[in-house]
């Protein structure tokens, strides 16, 4: 998989994701063994907000203490029934990537590598 893929979320995803940076998403800072976990997320949020009307502006999507951080906007006026709605998604997806190598994909956990905390596979913890 090219390192770039995550690039690809944004034409697969355009209501979802705003390519300028001032505006919208900066890029994803993450490896590639969480692109599915988070095509998924994406996937689900875009549903989710075309299905209750919501405009989620999407700031960040990154690596923090071994879990994938979503950092996002919603507009003032968002009912909060439907920001627990997307709390709610995007922290199954977060608790998901603290069991999945950041490297590959497959099943992993936490661990600390050179001091610094990552989540991998056995492979990958070596
Ligand atoms: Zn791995």
């Amino acid at each position: 998989m090219e390192i770039n893929s995550y690039e690809t979320l944004f034409e697969k995803f355009p209501n979802l994701y705003n390519k300028n940076p001032k505006k919208g998403l900066w890029g994803f800072e993450c490896n590639l063994g969480w692109f599915e976990l988070i095509e998924e997320l994406s996937k689900e949020l875009d549903e989710y907000c075309k299905k209750e009307k919501i405009k989620i502006n999407p700031r960040q999507v990154k690596t923090k203490f071994a879990g994938l951080r979503f950092y996002y906007d919603l507009e003032n006026n968002t009912p909060e029934e439907k920001r627990k709605g997307i709390e709610e998604i995007i922290k199954k997806y977060e608790q998901q990537s603290e069991q999945t190598c950041e490297t590959c994909g497959k099943h992993g956990k936490k661990i600390s590598k050179n001091n610094w905390l990552i989540v991998a596979c056995e492979e990958h913890s070596k």
